[in-house]
């Protein structure tokens, strides 16, 4: 919540501030797909696509930092420090229910991101409730991983989409099982020194080679049945993955963090 209150002490004023910069800085377009409430499930579903041929693994370019490389996990932990409790498994890391979410030792800041996954199969469970996971970039800001192949869930929930704010732009997913591919270019929000939004938090995200999001710009942290405003926050923080409950698979972690 923002420290920046109106003199009725009700709306944040920087809160307000922000989705007026967010909504100004949007195309026609985005400001209609806004419109839409939260997980709804009539906001039109993006069409299916079958996903490109791919070669996976994605061999890391020079100079890359490999957060995952099949082997263990030293660059990550759970949030309150300790050891992560996700298991190793073919080279691949894989949700443990119920030991929580995990995080990288360091912080980013504006970075791009490539993550392999594999969703559970068998596929167990509908909608929400199948192949749950998330990378969220600043421990804040989630696109989602899900199981959306011939699955149907709400559109600005399914894989691909910026968690509860806007639907992958097409649904490129992969079979249950089959391995898949996000990479993913952040630029983290600009605050200045009193938490005010300069710049809002930007995204694309390329599912399985396909461009799904293009430099969209957040309206706040990602979240469920909330839009929540922005809360000023440091300037590099943690990338993590989600435990949902469900056995997804990740491999093949890298990042080239960016020149701000
Ligand atoms: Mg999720």
């Amino acid at each position: 919540m923002s420290r920046h209150r109106s003199l009725r002490g009700r709306i944040p004023v920087s809160a307000l501030t922000t989705t007026l910069l967010v909504l100004a800085t949007m195309a026609p377009s985005a400001r209609a797909q806004q419109a839409w409430p939260q997980h709804s499930m009539d906001r039109p579903k993006p069409p299916v696509q079958a996903a490109p041929a791919q070669q996976l693994p994605v061999k890391a370019p020079p100079g890359a930092l490999v957060l995952f490389d099949g082997r263990d996990l030293g660059w990550w932990q759970k949030w309150d420090g300790s050891a992560a409790g996700w298991r190793v498994v073919d080279g691949a890391m894989e949700v443990v229910k119920g030991s929580g979410g995990i995080k990288t030792r360091v912080g980013f800041g504006d970075v791009r991101v490539h993550v392999e996954w594999a969703s559970p199969k068998p596929a167990e469970g509908v909608g929400q409730d199948r192949g749950n996971s998330g990378v969220f970039l600043m421990g804040t800001y989630e696109v989602q991983v899900l199981d959306s192949y011939q699955s149907d869930t709400y559109a600005d929930g399914q894989a691909g989409a910026i968690y509860g704010q806007f639907p992958p732009s097409v649904n490129v997913a992969r079979a249950p099982g089959e391995w898949q591919s996000y990479d993913i270019e952040f630029h983290r929000p600009r605050f200045d020194s009193t938490g005010v939004v300069l710049a809002p938090a930007r995204l694309s995200v390329w599912h399985n080679g396909v461009k799904v999001q293009d430099d969209v710009a957040l309206l706040g942290p990602t979240s469920h049945r909330v839009r929540a405003p922005y809360a000023q926050h440091a300037d590099e923080l943690p990338i993590s993955l989600q435990d949902h409950g469900h056995p997804v698979r990740f491999r093949n972690i890298w990042v080239q963090p960016l020149a701000p």
